[in-house]
Protein backbone atom coordinates (compact mmCIF):
# COMPACT_ATOMS: atom_id res chain seq x y z
CA UNK A 1 0.00 0.00 0.00
CA UNK A 2 1.86 3.36 -1.23
CA UNK A 3 0.73 6.78 0.41
CA UNK A 4 -0.07 7.12 -3.64
CA UNK A 5 -3.60 4.70 -3.77
CA UNK A 6 -4.52 6.49 -0.32
CA UNK A 7 -7.93 8.75 -0.87
CA UNK A 8 -7.63 12.52 0.29
CA UNK A 9 -5.54 12.59 3.45
CA UNK A 10 -3.05 15.00 2.27
CA UNK A 11 -3.08 16.86 6.14
CA UNK A 12 -2.49 13.44 7.87
CA UNK A 13 -0.07 12.09 4.98
CA UNK A 14 2.35 15.24 5.19
CA UNK A 15 2.49 14.90 9.00
CA UNK A 16 3.40 11.60 9.05
CA UNK A 17 6.44 12.65 6.43
CA UNK A 18 7.76 14.90 8.39
CA UNK A 19 7.51 13.14 11.26
CA UNK A 20 9.86 10.66 10.04
CA UNK A 21 11.93 13.46 8.41
CA UNK A 22 12.84 15.27 11.69
CA UNK A 23 13.41 11.87 13.40
CA UNK A 24 10.38 11.87 15.66
CA UNK A 25 8.33 9.01 14.86
CA UNK A 26 6.16 7.76 18.23
CA UNK A 27 6.42 4.23 19.36
CA UNK A 28 3.03 3.90 19.57
CA UNK A 29 0.52 6.12 17.45
CA UNK A 30 -2.98 5.70 17.51
CA UNK A 31 -4.83 6.33 13.55
CA UNK A 32 -8.13 7.45 14.75
CA UNK A 33 -10.34 8.27 11.71
CA UNK A 34 -13.99 7.56 11.26
CA UNK A 35 -15.12 4.30 9.35
CA UNK A 36 -14.44 4.52 5.41
CA UNK A 37 -11.75 7.53 6.12
CA UNK A 38 -8.65 4.98 5.42
CA UNK A 39 -7.09 5.05 8.63
CA UNK A 40 -5.87 1.37 8.15
CA UNK A 41 -4.75 1.75 4.76
CA UNK A 42 -2.82 4.76 6.06
CA UNK A 43 -1.17 3.03 8.41
CA UNK A 44 -0.03 0.07 6.54
CA UNK A 45 1.07 2.52 4.03
CA UNK A 46 3.32 4.25 6.49
CA UNK A 47 4.87 1.00 7.83
CA UNK A 48 5.53 0.32 4.00
CA UNK A 49 7.08 3.70 4.30
CA UNK A 50 9.46 3.23 6.94
CA UNK A 51 10.62 -0.33 5.51
CA UNK A 52 11.03 0.44 1.68
CA UNK A 53 14.67 0.38 0.72
CA UNK A 54 14.31 2.89 -1.82
CA UNK A 55 11.87 5.16 -0.56
CA UNK A 56 11.46 8.90 -2.28
CA UNK A 57 10.42 12.33 0.19
CA UNK A 58 6.78 11.27 -0.37
CA UNK A 59 6.29 8.06 -0.95
CA UNK A 60 7.45 3.97 -0.46
CA UNK A 61 8.76 2.84 -4.15
CA UNK A 62 6.22 0.03 -4.48
CA UNK A 63 8.82 -2.43 -6.28
CA UNK A 64 11.13 -3.18 -3.68
CA UNK A 65 11.29 -6.82 -1.89
CA UNK A 66 10.02 -5.18 1.67
CA UNK A 67 7.31 -3.39 -0.63
CA UNK A 68 6.30 -6.31 -2.14
CA UNK A 69 5.83 -8.02 1.06
CA UNK A 70 3.74 -5.18 2.65
CA UNK A 71 1.60 -4.79 -0.42
CA UNK A 72 0.81 -8.70 0.33
CA UNK A 73 0.46 -7.88 3.68
CA UNK A 74 2.91 -10.67 4.43
CA UNK A 75 5.89 -9.19 5.60
CA UNK A 76 7.71 -11.62 8.43
CA UNK A 77 7.79 -8.12 10.12
CA UNK A 78 4.22 -7.08 9.96
CA UNK A 79 2.26 -8.11 12.24
CA UNK A 80 -2.01 -7.48 12.42
CA UNK A 81 -4.60 -8.11 15.25
CA UNK A 82 -7.98 -7.59 14.72
CA UNK A 83 -11.01 -8.77 16.28
CA UNK A 84 -12.18 -12.48 15.85
CA UNK A 85 -14.74 -14.14 17.26
CA UNK A 86 -16.29 -18.43 16.75
CA UNK A 87 -16.68 -19.50 13.44
CA UNK A 88 -17.30 -22.82 11.57
CA UNK A 89 -13.90 -23.60 10.94
CA UNK A 90 -12.53 -22.06 15.01
CA UNK A 91 -14.55 -23.44 17.32
CA UNK A 92 -12.70 -21.93 20.32
CA UNK A 93 -10.22 -19.51 21.04
CA UNK A 94 -10.33 -17.65 18.68
CA UNK A 95 -7.69 -15.04 17.88
CA UNK A 96 -5.80 -13.26 15.17
CA UNK A 97 -3.05 -15.80 13.94
CA UNK A 98 -5.64 -17.97 13.16
CA UNK A 99 -7.83 -15.86 10.48
CA UNK A 100 -4.48 -14.32 8.41
CA UNK A 101 -6.01 -15.70 5.34
CA UNK A 102 -9.39 -14.29 5.75
CA UNK A 103 -7.93 -11.19 6.82
CA UNK A 104 -5.39 -10.92 3.82
CA UNK A 105 -8.52 -11.62 1.62
CA UNK A 106 -10.58 -9.28 2.92
CA UNK A 107 -8.38 -6.21 2.46
CA UNK A 108 -7.38 -7.37 -1.14
CA UNK A 109 -11.17 -7.05 -2.12
CA UNK A 110 -10.94 -3.42 -0.82
CA UNK A 111 -8.07 -2.38 -0.84
CA UNK A 112 -7.42 -1.82 3.12
CA UNK A 113 -10.89 0.17 3.60
CA UNK A 114 -12.29 -2.22 6.56
CA UNK A 115 -15.22 -2.04 8.24
CA UNK A 116 -16.55 -3.86 11.34
CA UNK A 117 -19.53 -4.91 9.58
CA UNK A 118 -17.92 -5.95 6.05
CA UNK A 119 -15.13 -8.19 8.45
CA UNK A 120 -17.83 -9.75 10.03
CA UNK A 121 -19.93 -10.53 6.57
CA UNK A 122 -16.43 -11.75 5.51
CA UNK A 123 -16.32 -13.95 8.06
CA UNK A 124 -20.23 -15.44 7.83
CA UNK A 125 -20.51 -14.54 11.54
CA UNK A 126 -23.59 -12.33 11.30
CA UNK A 127 -24.19 -10.28 13.70
CA UNK A 128 -21.62 -11.70 16.05
CA UNK A 129 -19.22 -9.51 17.21
CA UNK A 130 -15.39 -9.88 17.82
CA UNK A 131 -12.43 -9.09 20.37
CA UNK A 132 -9.02 -8.62 20.71
CA UNK A 133 -8.17 -10.77 23.30
CA UNK A 134 -5.64 -12.24 25.81
CA UNK A 135 -4.45 -14.80 23.37
CA UNK A 136 -3.97 -12.02 20.64
CA UNK A 137 -1.64 -10.22 23.68
CA UNK A 138 0.23 -13.23 24.68
CA UNK A 139 1.10 -14.17 21.14
CA UNK A 140 2.32 -10.42 20.40
CA UNK A 141 4.29 -10.02 23.62
CA UNK A 142 6.23 -14.05 22.22
CA UNK A 143 6.47 -12.41 18.70
CA UNK A 144 8.17 -9.12 19.24
CA UNK A 145 10.73 -9.88 21.82
CA UNK A 146 12.57 -11.66 18.91
CA UNK A 147 14.60 -9.06 16.63
CA UNK A 148 12.96 -8.51 13.41
CA UNK A 149 13.57 -10.96 10.79
CA UNK A 150 13.97 -8.65 7.43
CA UNK A 151 13.54 -5.38 8.10
CA UNK A 152 14.87 -2.52 10.74
CA UNK A 153 11.51 -2.17 11.84
CA UNK A 154 8.50 -3.93 13.01
CA UNK A 155 5.16 -3.12 12.67
CA UNK A 156 2.65 -3.95 14.49
CA UNK A 157 -1.32 -3.03 13.51
CA UNK A 158 -4.27 -3.15 15.79
CA UNK A 159 -7.48 -2.65 13.44
CA UNK A 160 -10.50 -1.36 15.68
CA UNK A 161 -8.45 -0.83 18.94
CA UNK A 162 -11.84 -0.57 20.58
CA UNK A 163 -12.60 -3.99 20.49
CA UNK A 164 -9.66 -4.62 22.73
CA UNK A 165 -10.91 -6.18 25.62
CA UNK A 166 -9.80 -5.72 29.27
CA UNK A 167 -7.55 -8.55 29.93
CA UNK A 168 -5.49 -8.20 26.62
CA UNK A 169 -5.18 -4.79 27.04
CA UNK A 170 -3.56 -4.37 31.04
CA UNK A 171 -1.52 -7.73 29.71
CA UNK A 172 -0.05 -4.93 26.85
CA UNK A 173 0.14 -1.86 28.35
CA UNK A 174 3.68 -1.85 29.27
CA UNK A 175 4.22 -2.65 25.55
CA UNK A 176 2.25 -0.03 24.16
CA UNK A 177 3.99 2.44 26.78
CA UNK A 178 7.70 1.35 26.09
CA UNK A 179 7.84 -1.34 23.10
CA UNK A 180 10.70 -3.49 22.37
CA UNK A 181 13.46 -1.57 20.25
CA UNK A 182 12.88 -1.14 16.65
CA UNK A 183 9.13 -1.79 16.89
CA UNK A 184 6.43 0.21 16.06
CA UNK A 185 2.57 0.17 17.40
CA UNK A 186 0.17 1.33 15.20
CA UNK A 187 -3.17 1.14 16.63
CA UNK A 188 -6.05 2.02 14.62
CA UNK A 189 -9.76 3.21 15.61
CA UNK A 190 -12.71 4.88 14.98
CA UNK A 191 -14.19 6.11 18.05
CA UNK A 192 -11.86 7.70 20.79
CA UNK A 193 -14.46 7.80 23.79
CA UNK A 194 -14.47 3.68 23.22
CA UNK A 195 -10.92 3.13 23.58
CA UNK A 196 -9.72 2.50 27.35
CA UNK A 197 -7.89 5.51 28.77
CA UNK A 198 -5.14 3.99 29.98
CA UNK A 199 -4.59 2.75 25.92
CA UNK A 200 -5.56 6.05 25.01
CA UNK A 201 -2.71 7.86 27.60
CA UNK A 202 -0.29 5.89 25.50
CA UNK A 203 -0.45 6.70 22.42
CA UNK A 204 0.48 10.00 20.46
CA UNK A 205 -2.70 10.70 18.05
CA UNK A 206 -2.86 10.50 14.05
CA UNK A 207 -6.01 12.25 13.81
CA UNK A 208 -7.23 11.03 9.49
CA UNK A 209 -10.67 13.45 9.32
CA UNK A 210 -13.91 11.86 7.45
CA UNK A 211 -13.02 12.42 3.17
CA UNK A 212 -14.18 15.56 1.59
CA UNK A 213 -17.19 15.29 -0.43
CA UNK A 214 -15.12 16.24 -3.24
CA UNK A 215 -12.60 13.53 -2.56
CA UNK A 216 -15.06 10.62 -2.38
CA UNK A 217 -16.65 11.92 -5.98
CA UNK A 218 -13.47 12.69 -7.70
CA UNK A 219 -12.02 9.07 -6.69
CA UNK A 220 -15.49 7.18 -7.95
CA UNK A 221 -14.96 8.77 -11.52
CA UNK A 222 -11.53 7.72 -11.09
CA UNK A 223 -11.80 4.61 -9.88
CA UNK A 224 -15.18 3.39 -10.55
CA UNK A 225 -15.65 5.42 -14.04
CA UNK A 226 -19.03 6.69 -12.69
CA UNK A 227 -20.04 10.11 -14.34
CA UNK A 228 -19.48 13.24 -12.78
CA UNK A 229 -23.57 13.71 -11.57
CA UNK A 230 -23.91 10.33 -10.44
CA UNK A 231 -20.63 10.91 -8.39
CA UNK A 232 -21.67 14.03 -6.57
CA UNK A 233 -24.92 12.64 -5.74
CA UNK A 234 -23.56 8.84 -4.10
CA UNK A 235 -20.47 11.61 -2.80
CA UNK A 236 -23.02 13.68 -1.11
CA UNK A 237 -24.86 10.76 0.59
CA UNK A 238 -21.87 9.20 1.43
CA UNK A 239 -21.15 11.19 4.21
CA UNK A 240 -17.26 11.38 3.91
CA UNK A 241 -17.41 7.50 4.22
CA UNK A 242 -15.97 5.75 1.29
CA UNK A 243 -16.92 2.36 1.85
CA UNK A 244 -20.40 3.51 1.81
CA UNK A 245 -19.89 5.26 -0.99
CA UNK A 246 -19.16 1.88 -2.82
CA UNK A 247 -22.12 0.17 -1.00
CA UNK A 248 -24.34 3.26 -2.15
CA UNK A 249 -23.49 2.65 -5.66
CA UNK A 250 -23.04 -1.10 -6.00
CA UNK A 251 -26.98 -0.30 -5.03
CA UNK A 252 -27.89 2.63 -6.76
CA UNK A 253 -31.62 1.26 -6.95
CA UNK A 254 -30.90 1.65 -2.77
CA UNK A 255 -31.21 5.60 -3.39
CA UNK A 256 -34.35 5.00 -4.92
CA UNK A 257 -35.58 2.45 -2.27
CA UNK A 258 -34.76 4.51 0.39
CA UNK A 259 -36.97 7.33 -0.90
CA UNK A 260 -39.68 5.53 -1.35
CA UNK A 261 -39.38 3.71 2.22
CA UNK A 262 -38.39 6.94 4.10
CA UNK A 263 -41.44 8.93 2.46
CA UNK A 264 -43.65 6.39 3.92
CA UNK A 265 -42.67 6.27 7.61
CA UNK A 266 -42.59 9.67 7.51
CA UNK A 267 -45.62 9.58 6.58
CA UNK A 268 -46.89 7.48 9.53
CA UNK A 269 -44.63 8.51 11.84
CA UNK A 270 -46.40 11.84 11.44
CA UNK A 271 -49.78 11.16 10.97
CA UNK A 272 -51.83 10.52 14.38
CA UNK A 273 -50.44 7.25 14.85
CA UNK A 274 -51.76 4.08 13.60
CA UNK A 275 -50.11 1.47 15.70
CA UNK A 276 -51.06 -1.08 13.80
CA UNK A 277 -49.32 0.13 10.19
CA UNK A 278 -46.79 2.02 12.18
CA UNK A 279 -45.84 -1.65 14.04
CA UNK A 280 -45.87 -3.50 10.73
CA UNK A 281 -43.65 -0.97 8.53
CA UNK A 282 -41.29 -0.84 11.82
CA UNK A 283 -41.40 -4.55 11.89
CA UNK A 284 -40.08 -4.80 8.15
CA UNK A 285 -37.40 -2.02 8.83
CA UNK A 286 -36.11 -4.37 11.98
CA UNK A 287 -35.60 -6.79 9.64
CA UNK A 288 -33.87 -5.85 6.56
CA UNK A 289 -29.88 -6.12 7.14
CA UNK A 290 -27.53 -3.93 9.53
CA UNK A 291 -26.48 -2.41 6.21
CA UNK A 292 -29.48 -1.39 5.28
CA UNK A 293 -31.31 0.30 8.24
CA UNK A 294 -28.02 2.02 8.41
CA UNK A 295 -27.87 2.99 4.68
CA UNK A 296 -31.89 3.97 5.43
CA UNK A 297 -31.04 6.30 8.04
CA UNK A 298 -28.10 8.22 6.27
CA UNK A 299 -30.95 8.87 3.57
CA UNK A 300 -32.85 10.12 6.42
CA UNK A 301 -29.81 12.58 7.62
CA UNK A 302 -29.46 13.38 4.28
CA UNK A 303 -33.83 14.64 4.11
CA UNK A 304 -32.98 16.25 7.26
CA UNK A 305 -29.57 18.40 5.44
CA UNK A 306 -31.98 19.17 2.33
CA UNK A 307 -34.75 20.71 4.40
CA UNK A 308 -32.18 23.06 6.35
CA UNK A 309 -30.85 24.15 2.57
CA UNK A 310 -34.31 24.30 0.96
CA UNK A 311 -35.03 26.44 4.59
CA UNK A 312 -32.39 28.70 4.05
CA UNK A 313 -33.38 29.49 0.94
CA UNK A 314 -30.27 27.25 -0.85
CA UNK A 315 -32.42 25.43 -3.29
CA UNK A 316 -29.85 25.58 -6.18
CA UNK A 317 -27.32 23.13 -3.15
CA UNK A 318 -29.65 20.50 -3.67
CA UNK A 319 -28.86 16.98 -6.16
CA UNK A 320 -32.69 16.33 -6.64
CA UNK A 321 -34.88 16.18 -9.07
CA UNK A 322 -38.89 15.07 -9.84
CA UNK A 323 -40.37 12.94 -6.85
CA UNK A 324 -37.72 13.10 -4.82
CA UNK A 325 -37.53 17.12 -4.82
CA UNK A 326 -41.15 17.39 -4.38
CA UNK A 327 -40.86 15.07 -1.16
CA UNK A 328 -38.21 17.46 0.09
CA UNK A 329 -40.09 20.60 -0.45
CA UNK A 330 -43.47 19.12 1.23
CA UNK A 331 -41.14 17.99 4.35
CA UNK A 332 -38.60 20.83 4.85
CA UNK A 333 -41.00 23.42 6.74
CA UNK A 334 -41.57 20.89 9.59
CA UNK A 335 -37.95 20.71 10.21
CA UNK A 336 -36.94 24.02 11.96
CA UNK A 337 -34.96 25.24 14.52
CA UNK A 338 -37.77 23.63 16.66
CA UNK A 339 -36.71 20.19 15.66
CA UNK A 340 -33.43 20.23 13.12
CA UNK A 341 -30.86 19.45 15.86
CA UNK A 342 -32.91 16.63 18.04
CA UNK A 343 -34.06 15.00 14.75
CA UNK A 344 -30.48 15.02 13.43
CA UNK A 345 -29.29 13.57 16.36
CA UNK A 346 -31.79 10.94 16.60
CA UNK A 347 -30.66 9.54 13.62
CA UNK A 348 -27.03 9.24 14.20
CA UNK A 349 -27.41 8.04 17.72
CA UNK A 350 -29.76 5.03 16.06
CA UNK A 351 -27.04 4.81 13.02
CA UNK A 352 -24.51 4.08 16.47
CA UNK A 353 -26.59 1.55 18.00
CA UNK A 354 -27.22 -0.27 15.21
CA UNK A 355 -23.58 -0.66 14.52
CA UNK A 356 -23.47 -1.73 17.83
CA UNK A 357 -26.33 -4.79 17.35
CA UNK A 358 -29.26 -2.82 18.67
CA UNK A 359 -32.64 -5.37 18.05
CA UNK A 360 -33.68 -3.49 14.55
CA UNK A 361 -37.77 -3.57 15.46
CA UNK A 362 -37.23 -2.00 19.03
CA UNK A 363 -35.29 0.45 17.59
CA UNK A 364 -37.54 1.80 15.08
CA UNK A 365 -40.33 1.77 16.89
CA UNK A 366 -38.60 4.11 19.69
CA UNK A 367 -37.18 6.05 16.53
CA UNK A 368 -40.65 6.25 15.09
CA UNK A 369 -42.23 7.81 18.43
CA UNK A 370 -39.95 10.05 19.39
CA UNK A 371 -40.16 11.58 15.89
CA UNK A 372 -43.68 11.97 15.73
CA UNK A 373 -43.12 13.95 19.01
CA UNK A 374 -40.40 16.11 17.19
CA UNK A 375 -42.46 16.50 13.74
CA UNK A 376 -45.69 17.44 16.21
CA UNK A 377 -43.03 20.40 17.59
CA UNK A 378 -41.71 21.49 14.16
CA UNK A 379 -45.68 21.81 13.28
CA UNK A 380 -46.55 23.88 15.82
CA UNK A 381 -43.53 26.30 15.32
CA UNK A 382 -45.05 27.24 11.67
CA UNK A 383 -48.70 27.45 13.32
CA UNK A 384 -46.92 30.15 15.43
ZN1 LIG B 1 10.15 -0.07 -1.48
Amino acid sequence: MQFKSIIGQEGAKARLLTGIRENRVAHTQLFLGPEGSGSLALAIAFGQYINCANRTETDSCGTCPSCVKFQNLAHPDLYFYFPTTTTNTVKKDPRSSLFLNEWREYLDENYAYATQSGWYEHLKVGNKQGYIRKDDANELIGKIALKSFESEYKVVIFWMTERLNETASNKLLKTFEEPPDKTLIFLVAERYELLLATVRSRAQIVKVPALKESEIAAELVRQKGVGENEAAQVAMLATGNWNQAVNLLENTEDVQANFIRFRQWLRLCFRPLDYVDLNKFNGELGRMGREKQKSFLQYGLEVVHSSILLNQGNENLLKKNGEELDFSMKFAPLVNTANQLEIYQLFNEAIYHIERNAHGGILFSDLSFKLHDLLAKGRKQIVK
